[in-house]
């Protein structure tokens, strides 16, 4: 059962983007970051997200505002994080405020919440999912590349059923990796990541990762992002096992769809 806590709501948050074109291709988004995160993914650049008791709490009132002032502007708000779905009364509020303002809304999840993935798909009020998929469905390299290895099984579960329910509500899904050295950017890694996802999301990206900003693992920070050629032959390698709409996205020179 669902409560949606419409007096007192709070968030805890580490931000608010006022207007991003980049969250949300093809839509200007408000963007709300949610402060904790369940993960512990090496190349984390939200680090300082990361803690449950980070961010600051803010009242629903105060999302409103932002909302207002921008609202001849935007047409969208993107839920992220952290994890948005550690907080999933709070989500709600703000999703069912956003919707009474006529925004469309994506939210984007790590995908490990089984339960709270359920219960804010199953309200209908979701237009569009961004879903990590970190790494492919086995557990130990989804348990390295979260480093939540005591989760693995059940993150695994769990982003099995949310592209199941997604395709079942006929809920638009975006899926993406990050590409990572010696992590993620391995030919076989993406090619079993893409097998999975083939017929259940409408766009992949592929991320390039970047060591600026707050980097969780120190020893990744020192590595260099992937090169574009990586990007684009990984790319490829998702292209040649059925996904369609793939794109790299990269420092240099932005998103790009690769055919
Ligand atoms: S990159 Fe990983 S640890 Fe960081 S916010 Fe996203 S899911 Fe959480």
């Amino acid at each position: 059962m669902i409560h949606l806590i419409e007096e007192d709501c709070k968030l805890r948050i580490g931000g608010i983007t006022d207007m991003s074109t980049i969250d949300w291709y093809g839509n200007v988004s408000l963007v709300v970051f949610f402060a904790g995160c369940n993960f512990r993914c090496p190349y984390c650049q939200n680090s300082s997200l990361i803690p449950l008791e980070s961010g600051e709490v803010v009242d629903l009132s105060l999302l409103e505002e932002r909302i207002d002032s921008n609202k001849k502007l935007i047409e969208a708000i993107v839920f992220t994080g952290g994890e948005p779905l550690l907080q999933l009364d709070s989500l709600l509020c703000a999703i069912k405020l956003s919707k009474d303002k006529g925004l469309k809304i994506m939210l984007d999840t790590n995908g490990s919440i089984q339960g709270s993935l359920e219960n804010i798909l199953s309200t209908g009020l979701i237009d569009r999912v961004a879903l990590d998929v970190k790494a492919p469905l086995k557990k130990e390299l989804m348990g390295k590349v979260t480093g939540r290895p005591e989760f693995a099984v059940k993150t695994i579960s769990s982003i099995n059923k949310c592209l199941n329910l997604c395709k079942e509500l006929n809920i638009s899904l975006e899926a993406r990796t990050t590409i990572a050295p010696g992590l993620s950017d391995d030919p076989t890694f993406i090619g079993d990541i893409a097998e999975t996802l083939k017929d259940r999301c409408s766009v992949y990206y592929l991320q390039q990762y970047d060591n600026q900003g707050d980097i969780l693992d120190k020893t990744l920070k020192v590595k260099l992002p992937p090169s574009k050629e990586t990007m684009l032959k990984l790319a490829k390698i998702a292209i040649e096992k059925g996904l369609k709409n793939v794109y790299i996205k990269t420092r240099s020179d932005g998103l790009e769809k690769v055919d």
